[in-house]
């Protein structure tokens, strides 16, 4: 199938992108082709944030939303900033960074679902259920993308449903897979994108949906949260965001920079619903989804080159998540839109040219100088909680982002673990089925949808490292970082220690492609149309 322009994801970024140039194309009374792939069964299936939304980015592409319906319903009336300690809640002034006023209560999935029909009412055709699962070259430039086949059975054989993949060419690809993409990876690698950058680093957010009782919603009302049950070595906090329909977004999010292999991500998120600010709200409410996804963290230090023949990145794919403010949608979007100026003109002419002229719009835009201001707050954070505020309040007000100096990060996630001998193991409490619970309960409401008899998408490098390092040198992390419990160490009747894998509860977060401490794990797209069904998230 050939396209002018194909889109790969449509998350905010790769609609945002795909709009613009057919916004471009109407201006110009010209006929271009655009497709979106979508991995997830329907747009928005796969799609997770917290989410307050910085509305400018949304102005600019579609200025009569509100006409048009978009599902902005809960304006923020309030921010709170809180310190937890295991018993109180205590008020700090809130960062300007967290300000805001102005900004939007929303479901994400929902926007997506929306920004989506406007899509194909320009034209754009959407394809969900397809995962992107292989670059395609010509000479050395990107040409297009190939798509899995489906109805592959765990050895790989054709089963009655078998449909073979679909090569698609385009004069430019604009890779919108957001955070930790697996075919940007592959860019990385092929183009050496990452030659002038730091490492990315990231941070894992697991986020659960809520139906409060009147006397306990506070529509509008967005809170954070630093501290407890985090240590103050371990960067991290929690959302608790007031929608409408006595809908709260409740979430975690912990840096997987995290030290110590005892760890687990998922229990921490549990315990903190304990807590006295927030257990007696939940107690006599309705938990009604969860779901987990990885967070960029590494700022603009760790932005890579954007373009290369062919193709181009955008969103979180490429790390445009403003780490202090916890926000990345705007940004994801204003990138799209700046990539559709920039390859748009290039449509026009056969080949696959390199749209040098993308990054040199991003570098001189607002999104690059609000990056640049925010950009020591979360590498501060490497000193502990107290030297990193101290130091974010100092950026803030005096320095206002403005430092003559800029720190770096250069170590990866996955080296940051240490050995298990070193660390102390951590006791979590039970869980009480009301406010806490287990993985199993949980999943069932990420509505899963995964083909048991599918082959694993969950490639292990080497088949001895989980149990010869993992297990021996850091007590296996992966069955506690991976928030849907799909690695468990399984003993046989022999004493002998096996990983098992069970795929099928993937929720496609990517943290153990991130966080295995050997990079032993390589994610790659199961069946297009497998993985949660979030839709509200
Ligand atoms: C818990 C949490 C809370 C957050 N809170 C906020 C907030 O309050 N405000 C805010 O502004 N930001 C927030 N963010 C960040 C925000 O969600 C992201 O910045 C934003 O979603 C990035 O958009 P994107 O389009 O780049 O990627 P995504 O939203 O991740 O979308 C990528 C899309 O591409 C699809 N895809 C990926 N790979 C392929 C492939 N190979 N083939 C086909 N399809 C593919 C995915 O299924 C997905 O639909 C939060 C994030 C998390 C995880
Ligand atoms: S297997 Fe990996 S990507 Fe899937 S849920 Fe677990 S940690 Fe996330």
């Amino acid at each position: 199938m050939d396209f002018d322009i194909i889109v790969v994801g449509a998350g905010p970024a790769g609609l945002s992108a795909a709009i613009r140039c057919a916004q471009l194309a109407k201006e110009n009374k010209k006929n271009i082709t655009i497709c979106i792939l979508e991995k997830g069964a329907k747009v928005g299936a796969h799609i997770i944030s917290g989410a307050v939304l910085e509305p400018h980015a949304l102005d600019e592409l579609i200025p009569d939303w509100k006409a048009e319906g978009a599902p902005l319903h809960t304006p923020v009336t309030h921010d709170q900033f809180l310190w937890l300690t295991k018993k109180r809640a205590i008020p700090l002034p809130v960062p300007p960074s967290m300000n805001n006023q102005g900004n939007t209560i929303i479901s994400l999935g929902l926007l997506c679902e929306w920004l989506a029909r406007y899509a194909e009412n320009l034209g754009i055709q959407i394809f969900p259920g397809f995962a992107a699962t292989e670059v395609l070259y010509q000479d050395d430039a990107v040409c297009g993308v190939a798509t899995g086949d489906k109805g592959l059975d765990k050895e790989g054989r054709h089963t009655e449903r078998y449909q073979a993949g679909i090569e698609l060419y385009a004069k430019q690809t604009i890779f919108a897979e957001g955070c930790r993409g697996s075919l940007t990876q592959q860019l990385f690698q092929r183009f050496s994108l990452r030659r002038h950058c730091d490492p990315e680093t990231y941070a894992l957010g697991m986020k659960e949906l809520w139906e409060v009782p009147e006397e306990f919603h506070r529509e509008g009302l967005v809170v954070h949260t630093i501290g407890w049950p985090l240590n103050t070595n371990t960067y991290g906090g929690s959302f608790i965001y007031h929608l409408h329909k006595r809908w709260v977004a409740l979430g975690l999010v912990i840096g997987l920079d995290y030290k110590n292999p005892y760890l687990n991500p998922y229990e921490e998120f549990q315990r903190f619903k304990t807590h006295p600010l927030i257990a007696p709200m939940l107690e006599k409410s309705k938990r009604l989804a969860y779901g987990a996804r990885a967070l960029n963290e590494g700022g603009i230090q760790a932005i890579p080159k954007l373009t290369f023949p062919g193709g181009l990145l955008v969103g979180c794919g490429a790390g445009f998540l403003n780490v202090p403010q916890m926000k990345g949608i705007h940004n994801a979007m204003k990138s799209g839109m700046l990539a559709a100026d920039s390859v748009y003109p290039l449509v026009q002419h056969e080949g696959h040219q390199e749209c040098v002229a993308y990054e040199a719009r991003i570098k001189t835009s607002a999104l690059w100088k609000e990056l640049y201001r925010a950009r020591n707050i979360r590498p501060a954070m490497k000193w502990g909680l107290w030297p990193g505020l101290l130091y974010s309040a100092m950026d803030a007000y005096m320095l206002r982002g403005c430092a003559p100096w800029t720190f770096h990060v250069r170590t990866e996630d996955a080296q940051s673990l240490q050995k298990a001998n070193l660390s102390c193991s951590i006791a979590y409490p039970k869980h009480d089925h009301k406010i806490s619970f287990d993985i199993t309960s949980s999943l069932d409401l990420a509505h899963i949808h995964h083909p048991e008899n599918q082959p694993c998408h969950l490639h292990l490098k080497n088949k001895d490292i989980p149990t010869q390092v993992n297990l021996r040198d850091y007590a296996a992390p992966e069955t506690r970082y991976c928030p849907a419990g799909v690695y468990e160490i399984l003993v046989d009747v022999c004493g002998n220690p096996a990983l098992q894998i069970n795929s099928a509860n993937c929720v496609q977060c990517k943290a153990c492609d991130i966080k295995d401490p050997m990079q032993n794990i390589i994610w790659v797209p199961p069946e297009g149309g497998s993985g949660p069904n979030y839709g509200v998230m």
